[in-house]
């Protein structure tokens, strides 16, 4: 239940790429784990101004993901069914005494200019931490929430956090009306079933630890009394921090999923009280719009649309949040369909089941909905604007997209029905394929090979 557990297995495997020139942690390294995106896990153990630190990068790509959450490779159905299983059937963590950041490196006077903190890209704020698990409870400990945060480094012991209205935020309210700061703890390096648990929407009042530990089949965690709240006891690194209530600064700008610079906004100021860590710990960086960050982020929104659209249509084989389309803007759907009107409702389905998205494609399952080429094909060959198009104006939507409503957050909503017309002939829409005898299919691997 360790990224260092996960990690060793990537290893076994031969997917990590060891990168051991000295690079600085301003721009240089971004750019290296950018150029590989979506490829082999990244790890940096030279990074200047840094000696003994290490940087992973690139966790997560789509295969690595299924593997973190147990299902066998390519079966991204189980996976949803798995994810939408924990979020419904939440069990709970085993609290431990101590794990090992909590016995290895403690810095009792915090600094984070110790951290290899990564800044990104040009026009961003300052070195970002972009992979922290903040974890909170309420003062009478009936509620705890843990999301995934960006923080800005503002000194040693001062960082700004981004706070979206949503649960942190409601708990962070709570403590202001009790004229208190409130508690957290700021994980780094943790399992990417923990982090998957913390992006996956669940109401207000259910734990995420409680969510991995399902789907992990257990997760241990540590309590930090001094803040009131606990954190994964495996985790590489592991913050002591108030979230002010009465001190705010400016947060961003900083790349998001869109690969756009997200706005200027005053945000709380986080201050850390202690900072423990294992031997050689190992800081996980995420590239923002990079594909680890869509995935993290998108994913279990992609599992919340199989689970909507499976409840109007026969079958859902597979869903797409597109990296083109941020990993969160556009989606592509493929079902089996009973009569013409189940790729609309599906398109309603999807709308409705992930807030944000705005273009949704739905395609026959013999489309291969990773493959743009196919998805754009489809399209050309099945879709007739003015009967399969879906239109929804001034809905709720995206404010990371520029193009939406920035005050009032509603955009324009768009479906595409690109499926076959069940009363029409099929063979019309079916792809032309030629013949292969047996000699052309080896002559064929022959060329490739060369
Ligand atoms: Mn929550």
């Amino acid at each position: 239940m360790s990224l260092r557990a996960f990690l060793s297995e990537c290893e076994e495997r031969g997917e990590i790429l060891t990168i051991d020139e000295p690079l600085s942690p301003r721009y240089e390294i971004a750019a290296i784990i950018k150029a590989l995106d979506g490829g082999p896990v990244l790890r940096f153990t030279n990074v200047e101004g840094h000696p003994g630190s290490t940087v992973v990068s690139n966790v997560c790509n789509r295969q690595r993901l299924l593997r973190a959450l147990g299902v066998s490779e390519g079966s991204v159905e189980e996976a949803y069914k798995k994810l939408v299983e924990a979020a419904e059937r939440p069990s709970k963590p085993r609290v431990v005494r101590s794990g090992p950041p909590a016995e290895e490196v403690i810095m009792e006077e915090p600094d984070l200019m110790k951290l290899p903190v990564l800044t990104y890209f040009k026009g961003d704020a300052g070195p970002y931490i972009t992979s922290a698990l903040v974890s909170a409870r309420s003062s009478d400990g009936s509620v705890e929430n843990v999301s995934v945060h960006r923080l800005l480094v503002l000194g040693e012991k001062k960082m700004v956090i981004r706070l979206v209205p949503r649960h942190l935020y409601r708990l962070w309210k709570m403590a202001a009306e009790e004229n208190r700061d409130l508690g957290i703890t700021i994980s780094i390096g943790v399992h990417p079933a923990v982090l998957l648990a913390a992006t996956t929407p669940v109401p207000f009042g259910v734990s995420e630890f409680s969510v991995a530990s399902s789907l992990l089949g257990g997760l241990e965690l540590v309590e930090c009394e001094g803040v009131n709240a606990r954190a994964p006891a495996h985790a590489e690194i592991i913050m002591e921090a108030f979230l002010r209530t009465g001190e705010m600064a400016p947060e961003g700008p900083l790349v998001d999923i869109t690969g756009t610079h997200d706005a200027v906004r005053e945000q709380p100021v986080v201050e850390v009280i202690r900072i423990m860590m294992r031997e050689r710990a190992l800081y996980h960086a995420i590239l923002p719009s990079g594909v680890e960050h869509k995935l993290l982020m998108g994913f279990p929104r992609e599992a919340e649309i199989w689970r909507a659209v499976s409840k109007v249509v026969p079958a859902v084989k597979a869903v797409n949040l597109t990296p083109g389309g941020c990993g969160w803007l556009h989606a592509v759907i493929s079902i089996e369909k009973n009569v013409d009107g189940d790729a609309k409702n599906a398109i309603l389905a999807a709308l409705t089941a992930h807030p944000s998205l705005k273009h949704v494609v739905v395609v026959d399952t013999d489309i291969d909905i990773y493959d743009p080429e196919e998805v754009e094909w489809a399209i050309a060959t099945r879709f007739q604007a003015g009967e399969d198009l879906v239109l929804v104006r001034g809905a709720r939507g995206s404010t990371l997209d520029p193009s939406a409503d920035q005050e009032r957050a509603t955009t324009t909503k768009m479906g595409l029905d690109a499926t076959i017309p069940l009363d029409k002939d099929r063979r019309a829409f079916s792809r032309a394929e030629i013949p292969m005898s047996h000699k052309v299919e080896e002559l064929l691997r022959r060329l490739k090979r060369a």
